[in-house]
């Protein structure tokens, strides 16, 4: 978990990994249409709330402040225009996105978000981001999943000295040998401090990520440079390590808050239901020398086989706020 943790912190401060020439291109870099869909979806959740004030935009991890400066440009034309803030821990990347979002607020994390007004929260590929911890079911029992060197001074994962039995839930105790049981305390910890501010201050929030819609056992930690899968303990700190969201898991941390589950969906049947093959088409028509990317684009963002299906849209709300649009 540290090994993990301690490499994104230094892989994000670093450099700029997004886009083509970078290491891994997310949906608001595919097209402007994914946070102006975005953008549409909280503005019609603020609107049947009741269009309370002051409304607050926050996201976690905005990248380069693409979805930011979108979605901004979308809730405006409904007469939204919340206050924003970026909860980034990249002094790299907060320049970045002061470029797209001006009159940002700039946050290391939740906290010194106020905490008056109904909370539009934000986070894609965020959770998955954060460092995992892992146990493993050896011959003696539960052990944490620990990174030391080998006899050529690379890096190894080995189970650790301490019997973890307890930490593993009664009914996934009793595994065989080598099952490993991923969890994510930061993505917990994120779901549970979302869902208390949205049961206190109203609001709805979105978070977009690869992962499972239901719990499952095994290891899911991967790394990306240069938009290929490499080893994700050959060079910490360089490539972007990353792990799948437990969707599940999510949405169970946040309802033991109090906040409502509006569901969880695949990122494709998400913009489909909100409209993006006419979004697609009106842009197209507008700038018909365009029409062959932005098409292609669209493709990118719903098709099963591309990001349609392994990318999943959870979306939570205050009690008293209305459905989500596509769940
Ligand atoms: N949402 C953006 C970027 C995703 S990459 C997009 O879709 O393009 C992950 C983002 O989360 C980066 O901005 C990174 O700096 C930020 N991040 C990762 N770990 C963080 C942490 N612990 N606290 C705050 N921000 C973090």
């Amino acid at each position: 978990m540290q090994f993990m943790g301690e490499s994104n912190a230094h892989y994000y401060s670093r450099r700029e990994p997004f886009g083509e020439a970078g290491d891994f291109i997310t949906a608001p870099e595919i097209s402007q249409m994914f946070g102006e869909l975005i953008g549409l979806w909280l503005a019609d959740m603020w609107i049947r709330a009741g269009r309370t004030e002051p409304a607050h935009y926050v996201e976690l991890g905005p990248g380069r402040g693409t979805l930011a400066r979108d979605a901004t440009r979308a809730m405006k034309r409904y007469g939204l225009e919340p206050r924003q803030h970026l909860v980034e821990g990249s002094v790299a990347l907060r320049s970045e996105q002061l470029k797209q979002v001006p009159e940002a607020q700039f946050h290391d994390d939740l906290s010194s978000v106020p905490m008056e007004g109904p909370v539009l929260l934000v986070a894609n590929e965020f959770l998955d981001a954060l460092p995992v911890r892992q146990l493993v079911m050896t011959d003696h029992g539960w052990r944490e999943v620990m990174i030391g060197l080998d006899g050529e001074d690379r890096f190894v994962e080995v189970p650790g000295q301490v019997p973890m039995d307890s930490a593993v839930p009664e009914a996934r105790r009793d595994a065989p040998s080598g099952t490993v049981i991923e969890t994510c305390p930061g993505a917990a910890a994120t779901l549970f401090e979302v869902a208390g501010r949205l049961v206190k201050q109203g609001g709805a929030a979105l978070f977009i990520d690869y992962g499972y819609a239901t719990s499952r056992n095994g290891s899911s930690v991967q790394a990306v440079r240069a938009h290929r899968k490499v080893d994700w303990l050959a060079e910490p700190g360089v490539a972007d390590i990353s792990a799948h969201v437990d969707f599940a898991q999510c949405a169970a941390v946040a309802q033991s808050r109090g906040a409502r589950w509006l569901g969880t969906t695949e990122q494709g049947a998400f913009l489909k239901a909100l409209g993006i093959d006419a979004r697609a088409e009106a842009l197209a028509n507008f700038a018909p020398q365009h029409r062959e990317a932005l098409m292609a684009a669209r493709d990118r963002l719903t098709l099963p086989t591309e990001m349609g299906s392994l990318f999943k849209v959870l979306a939570l709300a205050a009690p008293d706020w209305p459905e989500g649009a596509g769940f």
